[in-house]
C-alpha cells in the first residue's frame, strides 16, 4: 500500500509518498480501507519535533480517518468485514491507504455521513465533547464563548454546545467563517479581529460574562478571558502556542477555574462515553463535520501548510 513516511523531523517536504507492506490484523485487531484523512494542526507540530510527543522515526503521521473494514483479526466483534467506519487512533499512522487499529478505535459511521466527514470527527469532536462536558461540566442553560469557533474542534463545539441547550457564542476572524459558524448554531457570532468585541460579547447578557469558555489560541487570549467570566466560571484551554501573562486576581474575583486537557489523556471508559455520544449525534444529524478541502495523499505537504494559516472553515481532508 501507499502511505506518507516522515524519515526525519522537519518542514512540511519530509513527508513523502512512499511504497509500504499492507497492515496485517492480529487478535482483536482491524485493518481499515481509507476512504477519506483528516488534518490536524498537531500533526504539524509532531512533523516538525517540536512537539513533547515524538514518534520513533520513520513513521506515518495521522489519528483521523474514514473507510470501510477490509480484514479483522481474531475475537473481534464491534464491526464486520465491509462495514463503514470512521477510526479513532491506530497504531500504524491514518496518511496511508489502509491502517490497523485495535477494535476499540474503529466505531460506525452512519449511513448519510460521507468518509469525508467521517474523517473529520475524532479529534475535533472528541476534544469539544471532552472540553465541554467532561472537563467543564457544562450543562443546559449556561453560556458557553467558544473562542475559535471557525475551525475543526469550534465547529464541532457550537454544534454540541447548541444542541445541549447551551447559549452559544462563537468567534472566526474573517466573514465566511462568522457565517459559518452562525449556520452551525451559534446564536452570536463576533470576530476575534475586531478591537471590541469582548465589549459585545459582555453586552450580550447585560455583562453577567460567560459561565464556559472553549479557549483555542490561549497564548493570545488566557488574560482576557478571565475577565469576560461570570462568577464560577470555567476557560478550557485546548489550544495554546506560547506563554501568556494572566492577572490572578481576574479569576480570584469570579471564582474561576482554568483547565487543561489533551486527548490523549482521557481514560478508555472516558473515551468510550465520547464515542458513544458522537455517534448517536451522528446518526441522529445533530453533528455534521464541515468540510472545507479535500486534497490527494500526495499533497499532504500542502495540507500541512494550509491547516496552519488563518480564515478556518472547517476541516482539510486528504484522499488516498
Ligand atoms: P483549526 O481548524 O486550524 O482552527 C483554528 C481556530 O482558531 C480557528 O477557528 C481560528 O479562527 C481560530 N483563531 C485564530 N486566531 C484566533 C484568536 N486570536 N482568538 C481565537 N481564536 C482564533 O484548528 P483546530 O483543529 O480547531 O484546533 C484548534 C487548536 O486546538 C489548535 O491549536 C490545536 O492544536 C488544538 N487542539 C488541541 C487538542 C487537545 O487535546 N488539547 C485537540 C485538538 C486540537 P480564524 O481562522 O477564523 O481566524
Amino acid at each position: 500500500m501507499k502511505a506518507i513516511r516522515v524519515h526525519e523531523f522537519g518542514g512540511p517536504e519530509v513527508m513523502q509518498l512512499e511504497e509500504v507492506p499492507d497492515p496485517q490484523p492480529g487478535a482483536g485487531q482491524v485493518v481499515v480501507r481509507l476512504h477519506a484523512i483528516g488534518v490536524n494542526p498537531v500533526e504539524t507540530y509532531i512533523r516538525s519535533g517540536t512537539y513533547a510527543m515524538k514518534p520513533a522515526l520513520p513513521y506515518t503521521p495521522g489519528s483521523d480517518a474514514a473507510g470501510t473494514v477490509e480484514t479483522i483479526g481474531d475475537g473481534v466483534k464491534a464491526v464486520k468485514v465491509g462495514e463503514r467506519v470512521y477510526i479513532a487512533g491506530t497504531s500504524t499512522g491514518a496518511y496511508a491507504e489502509l491502517v490497523l487499529c485495535d477494535e476499540s478505535q474503529v466505531h460506525p459511521l452512519p449511513e448519510g455521513v460521507s468518509f469525508q466527514q467521517g474523517a473529520g470527527v475524532n479529534t475535533p469532536y472528541a476534544t469539544a465533547y471532552r472540553a465541554l462536558f467532561q472537563r467543564a461540566r457544562a450543562v443546559s442553560g449556561e453560556t458557553v464563548l467558544v473562542h475559535g469557533a471557525s475551525g475543526g474542534v469550534g465547529i464541532a463545539a457550537v454544534q454540541l454546545a447548541r444542541a445541549a441547550g447551551l447559549t452559544v457564542i462563537g468567534t472566526a476572524g474573517t466573514s465566511e467563517g462568522l457565517q459559518l459558524i452562525t449556520e452551525q448554531g451559534a446564536h452570536y457570532a463576533l470576530n476575534h479581529h475586531d478591537p471590541d468585541y469582548l465589549q459585545e460579547l459582555l453586552a450580550i447578557n447585560c455583562a453577567r460574562g460567560v459561565d464556559v469558555i472553549i479557549e483555542m489560541l490561549a497564548n493570545v487570549n488566557l488574560g482576557r478571558d478571565l475577565t469576560v467570566l461570570a462568577k464560577g466560571g470555567r476557560v478550557v484551554v485546548v489550544g495554546s502556542r506560547g506563554k501568556v501573562e494572566i492577572n490572578p486576581r481576574d479569576a480570584m474575583a469570579r471564582d474561576a477555574t482554568i483547565l487543561g486537557m489533551t486527548l490523549p489523556n482521557v481514560p478508555p471508559t472516558e473515551l468510550a462515553a465520547i464515542h458513544a455520544a458522537i455517534g448517536a449525534g451522528l446518526a441522529q444529524g445533530t453533528l455534521r463535520p464541515i468540510i472545507s478541502r479535500e486534497l490527494p495523499l500526495a499533497e499532504a505537504a500542502a495540507a500541512h501548510e494550509a491547516v496552519m494559516q488563518p480564515g478556518a472553515h472547517g476541516k482539510i481532508v486528504l484522499i488516498p
